[in-house]
Formats: structure tokens, sequence, C-alpha cells
């Protein structure tokens, strides 16, 4: 194995599971296909799977399958595992918080660990003011607890969000979030007082990629001063890169005009930083990239290395104006899943995963590239760190998104045990998302896997 980024990407000590694809049946085999008959008669419908094939283990950047088949991973369970899955310090932490005590309820006997993780988030978030956390099970219930601080500390209802955003499934987040399919179709009526932007996203920008940032914040201060009010807005939501909607990275600036404007108004900005959180975008958080200090920020996904947890921090002030009681929950930061985020962040900083992610946008941007210089349907490929995207196309002078070549693209490489995750609007999005601890061989071996898929049908 011949490690050419070494030391930056070899490899991170992982339990179990040597890191390396084995092909041992068809993909899925027939365990998973059993399994598969199983869910088909006992789980929802509604509940779906990208790629069928039943886990029993995993470690790092490698899934293995009922059928001993072992799988690169591409996904991260959507940017879950950056420390990779069964991360020896999440393993370690869990453990001994599981045999100590399994919950309380913050609200009713406190323990260390949440404190903990919340100064591990005013110490890691952007800004230096004085800060303060909540914690909560799920992203949607971050950015649902966000809006009611934000509505709470400024006595506003109106709430905008922006073109291609995702900010959950709860009824107050679907109603943010703004693709139909899946998410809201036959699930309305929606939460009130939620008004849309248009995003600046520079691949698709009619005015082009140069005018994007002040054509659209113009748009954007245009909409709130004729169709809601300055004075009525309470927040606005942006996700610094968005995720589900297609990893589009705002025009450069964008964010930055979005946040100074907000504050000129006395309207909250919420960073939703539940997908680019704890260094998947090359640094802690991505707004860190656009030099923007968000008046709140929203965790999740990456924050505990595969437990439920999520976290709204931000300007104690805020955070503080809410009465007693106004926030929490059951199990909202549970002593298990705090041990776990304490073990994540622990291997964060330990491994320099953000160093990391800007070493596998090192190894991925040059393939990629690569890539598009053979096939004319790689229209755009966008992110920062290990947060990338190709976006597919018929052809680049049309633009018109090719959703069917990304779904026979995504399914191939299925087929050769690459687990790739597409995304975006129009569903004609790749995107990648590894595992920050997957070691040089792994990725390559993937990225080879993507090449042959493009070579048999683009
Ligand atoms: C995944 C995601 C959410 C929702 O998180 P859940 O834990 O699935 O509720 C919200 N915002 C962003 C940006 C996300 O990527």
């Amino acid at each position: 194995m011949t490690d050419t980024l070494a030391p930056a990407l070899s490899a991170v000590p992982s339990i179990g599971v040597e890191q390396r694809r084995v092909l041992r049946t068809a993909i899925p085999g027939p365990r998973s296909e059993a399994l598969q008959a199983r869910k088909r008669a006992a789980v929802s419908a509604g509940v779906s799977t990208g790629l069928p094939v039943y886990i029993e283990k995993a470690a790092g950047g490698v899934l293995v399958d009922v059928d001993g088949n072992q799988l690169i991973d591409f996904g991260a369970g959507i940017a879950v595992t950056s420390v990779g899955n069964s991360a020896p310090q999440v393993v370690e932490a869990v453990q001994r918080q599981v045999a100590d005590f399994t919950h309380t309820c913050f609200m009713v006997t406190p323990y260390e660990e949440y404190v903990q993780v919340c100064e591990e988030l005013a110490e890691l978030t952007p800004g230096t003011h004085e800060k303060r956390s909540a914690l909560f099970n799920s992203g949607a219930e971050a950015v649902e607890n966000a809006i009611k601080v934000a509505r709470h500390a400024t006595g506003r209802d109106a709430v905008v969000a922006f073109d291609h955003a995702y900010h959950g499934r709860t009824n107050l987040t679907m109603a943010l979030t703004a693709k139909n399919m899946p998410y809201k179709d036959g699930f309305g009526p929606f939460a009130g007082e939620v008004y849309r932007a248009p995003m600046a996203y520079p691949y698709r920008w009619a005015g082009g990629a140069d005018a994007c940032a002040d054509e659209a914040f113009a748009a954007f201060t245009a909409m709130v001063h004729a169709q809601v009010g300055e004075e009525r807005t309470a927040a606005v939501i942006l996700e610094p890169i968005q995720g589900e909607g297609g990893f589009v990275v705002p025009a450069p600036g964008f964010v930055a005009k979005v946040a100074d404007w907000c504050r000129e108004h006395g309207i909250v900005f919420i960073a939703d930083e539940i997908q680019t959180g704890f260094c998947r975008t090359g640094d802690w958080f991505a707004s860190d990239h656009e030099g923007v200090v968000p008046d709140l920020v929203t965790t999740a996904k990456g924050i505990a290395g595969g437990l439920p947890l999520a976290a709204v921090t931000g300007r104690a002030e805020l955070m503080d104006s809410v009465h007693a009681g106004g926030l929490g929950g059951t199990y909202g930061g549970n002593p298990v899943a705090c041990a776990a985020a304490l073990g994540s962040i622990a291997t964060m900083k330990e491994h320099d995963l953000a160093g990391r992610a800007r070493a596998i946008e090192g190894l991925f941007r040059p393939r990629l590239e690569a890539l598009a210089d053979k096939h004319e349907q790689i229209g755009d490929i966008r992110g920062r760190g290990a947060m990338l995207a190709i976006e597919l196309v018929t052809d680049r002078a049309s633009k018109t998104p090719d959703a069917k070549l990304t779904a026979a693209i995504n399914a191939a490489c299925h087929r050769e045990g690459l687990v790739t995750l597409t995304c975006g609007t129009f569903g004609n999005v790749f995107r990648f998302l590894p595992p920050l601890v997957a070691d040089e061989a792994l990725l390559t071996e993937g990225l080879d896997i993507l090449e042959a898929a493009f070579a048999a049908h683009a």
C-alpha cells in the first residue's frame, strides 16, 4: 500500500475490521435479500433503504454485511460516522457510561457529561463570545428549538429559509425544507410563518456565477422587505453548504452578507451545521470558512460518532432569554450519547480530522476533475473538504439534470460494493461523505469503482 499523502491519510486505528473491500456474493446477497423480505412484512413502506444490504459489523470506512461482504463506505451513514464506525474512543466511552448509568433525565437529576459537551460546543463553534447550549436527540429537534429560541428572544414570528434547503422532517422543519418529494408530499398542512428566498446557487444562477452572490442577496432582502417585513422576522436559517438539496456551496460572500444584514435588522442568524459540522468541510464548522459567526448553530450528525445527539449553541443572551423549563425533553443529552460525543470530539482533535478532511479533498478533486474531462455529463464539481459532489446533466450547454444517469451509476457502484449516496432537488447529484478516518488505499479503490461505473454508463 503506497500512501502518497502519508501521513495525512494513513490509517487511524480502528477495531476489528480489515480496511479493504471483499465481495463474496452478489450485492445484495442471499441473507440480505431474506432480511429485506422480512423488512417488507414488518417495517413501514415509508421507511425505504437505499442499498438493502444488512450490516452486521463496521469499523473505520468499511461495512460488513450479513453475507460476509465488505463494502467501502462513501456515505458515513449520511455524514454521521466521521470518526469511523465504532471508533475506539467512542466505544470505550460508551461502554464505560452504559455500565455506570443509562438515563436520569438531565431536567430531573443532571450529570457532568452533558455540561462537558456544552463546554466543548462553546469552545469549538465559531466566535469567542459567551455561549450556551441545549442538547436534543435529532437534527430536526435542534432546528425546531433554534427557532423556538429565536422567536422567544425577538418576540417575532417569521422565519426565512432558502431554496434547496433541508432542515428535517418534523412539521416545522418540513415547512423549512424546500423539496416536496419525498419529504413533504401529502404531509401538510405545514407550520406557518415560513418564507423562502432564492439560494445563491452559482451553477444554476440565471445571471451567471459571478453575479450570483450580489443578485441572490438582493433578491433575498427584497423578498423579506416586501413579503415579510424585517421587523417581523425572527430568524433566517441557512446551511453554509447545503446538504440534501445538492451540496450547493453558496456563492462566495453570500453567507456573510446575509449574516451581516440579519445583525443590522435584529434578526437571529441560524447556521444549520448539522451536515457540515465537526470537521466535515476541513474545519470545525463550515461557517469558519466564510468568516461568519452565527447567532445560533445547530449540530447533530457528526457530533457523536453514530449515537443520537443534537445541539443548539448560541449567544448567551439569546439562549438564556428562555424561561426555565422552556427547553428540554426526556432524552435530550442522554448520558451515553454525551459520552460518545466526548469520545468523538477527542478523536477529531487527536487525529486532526479537519486536516484529514482537507487531505481527502486533495485526493478526490483531481480524480473528479479527470472524470469530468472524460464525461460531458459531469456539469459541476463542488463542495469542501470531505463534503464533495458532482452534478450530472445530459449535456453542459443545457444543464438539464440527469437523474436517470445518476441512479444508474449509483446502482453500479452499489453492485461493486461501494456505498454511495445521491442528493439534490433534481436527484442528479452524487455526494461523497467518507468517514474522515478512511485510509488512502480504501478511498482510492472507491474512486476506481466510481470511474469504472462512469465508463460503463455515461
Ligand atoms: C440531516 C439534517 C437535518 C435533520 O437531522 P435529523 O437528525 O435527520 O433530524 C437538518 N439539517 C440538515 C442540514 C441536515 O443535513
